[in-house]
């Protein structure tokens, strides 16, 4: 029997062919005949038609590598001694989509070096010609579908990521040969996407998303430095030392910790991050709370402009259609309301996602890929639902911060390190926490939100197709924002010191997963949907 695609062709390798070739040198004829049936599969499920040297190219492609290991000099690595230290200026970051490993963290990266830059000596300066970046590891891998290059570029020109106007990163992808002008002192050269390099994808490096920036001056390099996007929008590089903070008040490594000095001096899991946030950031809590209730009011605005985009497709090869707007239209319609509800919460966090998706601002909470779920709950929590006032919702962001602090201090957020797991499974987590807290529900309530909406995504792997944040990511969102609002309910209506699981032993089987997890799962685009979703 023949499975035909839409042109009438068999999509399988006839079997003939397939058992009577010679098994190319280096594979052994198991894996070959596996993953040759693998691939036809997957073209049969596509109805597209594969030929013969396309199905063994793809079936004898060296298997990936084992999953890097990360340098022990990395701070990324050997924070995990100490008391958590991150603060919400560090955590909540804004900068363009999609990614907050491949794009926030990448123009961070860029401009920092233009910066570093312009106060080299003038002496230094006079001789620059040019400017040269090489993406390594997974940037290299995945850069292309995410648009690395193109953040890349606006960083090293001295564009800020938190204020970069998306329609700038829109026109580079419309127009990529634009040239641009670099003024370093009394010099100025010209930089555009050439000097932008995708160098090797494998290799030893001290992290997956590993990156160089060179000043040259012709073929010499003036000034170098290495750099590592960790995950999150977080950058280190080579030498890296962490900024000198202040102490905090109620020091804290771990969930049970944090809840032990919240109920010793009676205080919300909001309040103990606040009393931290003061005393290592040196800021007052006037200016701590301003800084919140503008993240808050940037979600807001994501969602708003999500929603209003008109239907279309989304950038990439993948031709993905938008749908927040109809999903939206659709669910207010519904005449259930528990229906609507679902609805209207996946809506707003289709809406963040897709803006994500366009290469447009967004939050990392924790990271771009899931930059939908907190804006959702966020949005859904304010003026887009239940109408809480604004100091609750700043409360929930406040606490949802503390769950992403213990994820990076004790797992990973990084879906390069840690899969899908460590992004939306952090941000439902995050968003879980975010409910609870608004609704001033007890500390272990809101613990339990956060494990439970957590435990339900372990072992969740990254697997882009084309390496595009879209599929799954755009609708992942969605489930990750229904998810929290399911912790949220369970922990809220059981009874709280019932609860068998608690949040850190769940965080240690997200990083212990995240360490066993095959390297394929993990942003390469070289396993699950990535390989099996055949683009026609
Ligand atoms: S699959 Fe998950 S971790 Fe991977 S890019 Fe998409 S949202 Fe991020």
């Amino acid at each position: 029997m023949k499975f035909p695609n839409q042109k009438g062709k068999s999509v399988f390798l006839p079997a003939e062919e397939l058992l009577n070739k010679d098994v190319p040198a280096g594979v052994d004829r198991r894996t070959f005949l596996m993953r040759s049936a693998v691939i036809s599969s997957a073209a049969v499920i596509a109805g597209c038609s594969t030929t013969g040297n396309e199905q063994k190219a793809a079936a004898t492609a060296p298997p990936p590598p084992a999953a890097p290991n990360l340098s022990a000099d990395l701070n990324v690595v050997k924070k995990t001694k100490g008391p958590v230290m991150t603060v919400l200026e560090e955590f909540y970051k804004v900068g363009p989509g999609p990614s907050s490993s491949h794009t926030i963290g990448p123009m961070r990266i860029t401009y920092d070096f233009y910066q570093r830059c312009t106060k080299l000596p003038a002496d230094q300066l006079a001789k620059a010609t040019g400017l040269k970046v090489h993406l390594f590891g997974s940037l290299s891998a995945t850069g292309k579908g995410h648009g690395t290059e193109r953040a890349a570029l606006a960083g090293i020109i001295g564009k800020e990521p938190a204020t970069v106007d998306p329609l700038f990163l829109d026109g580079l992808a419309s127009n990529p040969k634009q040239v641009f002008p670099v003024k370093l002192g009394d010099k100025t050269f010209n930089a555009s996407l050439q000097d932008i390099i995708y160098d090797a994808p494998k290799g030893d490096f001290p992290h997956p998303n590993t990156m160089t920036c060179k000043l040259m001056g012709g073929d010499a390099v003036l000034y170098e430095q290495e750099y590592y996007s960790v995950g999150g929008g977080f950058i280190e590089w080579k030498g890296y030392e962490p900024p000198k903070k202040g102490q905090p008040k109620y020091p804290y490594s771990t969930m049970k910790e944090l809840l032990e000095h919240a109920d010793k001096n009676k205080l919300s899991v909001a309040q103990v991050v606040m009393a931290n946030e003061v005393a290592v950031s040196g800021k007052s809590e006037a200016e701590i709370s301003a800084f919140v209730d503008k993240i808050n009011n940037v979600m807001v605005a994501i969602v708003k402009s999500g929603l209003s985009m008109p239907p279309g497709v989304l950038p990439g090869p993948i031709k993905l259609k938008t749908k927040a707007g109809e999903v939206y239209k659709r669910a207010m319609e519904d005449r259930y309301e528990k229906e609507r509800g679902v609805g209207v919460v996946s809506a707003y966090a289709l809406a963040g996602s897709e803006e994500n998706a366009r290469g447009h601002l967004v939050v990392t909470a924790p990271t771009g890929g899931s930059a939908g779920v907190l804006p959702a709950v966020v949005y859904a929590l304010g003026e887009g639902g239940r109408g809480l006032p604004k100091e609750k919702i700043r409360n929930g962001l406040i606490a949802a911060a503390a769950v992403g602090y213990l994820c990076k201090h004790n797992a990973t957020l990084a879906g390069a390190e840690g899969g899908c797991q460590a992004e939306i499974g952090v941000a439902s987590s995050m968003a879980a926490a975010l409910i609870a807290q608004a609704h001033d529900q007890t500390n272990l309530v809101v613990a339990n939100a956060a494990e439970s909406a957590l435990e339900h995504h372990l072992g969740m792997t990254c697997d882009p197709v084309a390496g595009y944040v879209q599929v799954p990511c755009v609708e992942r969102c969605a489930f990750g924002a229904v998810k929290a609002w399911t912790g949220f309910m369970i922990a809220s209506n059981e009874i709280a010191v019932d609860r068998r699981v608690d949040f850190d032993t769940t965080v240690n089987a997200m990083a212990l997963t995240a360490k066993e997890m095959n390297s394929k799962y993990k942003e390469t685009s070289e396993g699950g949907l990535a390989v099996s979703v055949v683009l026609c």
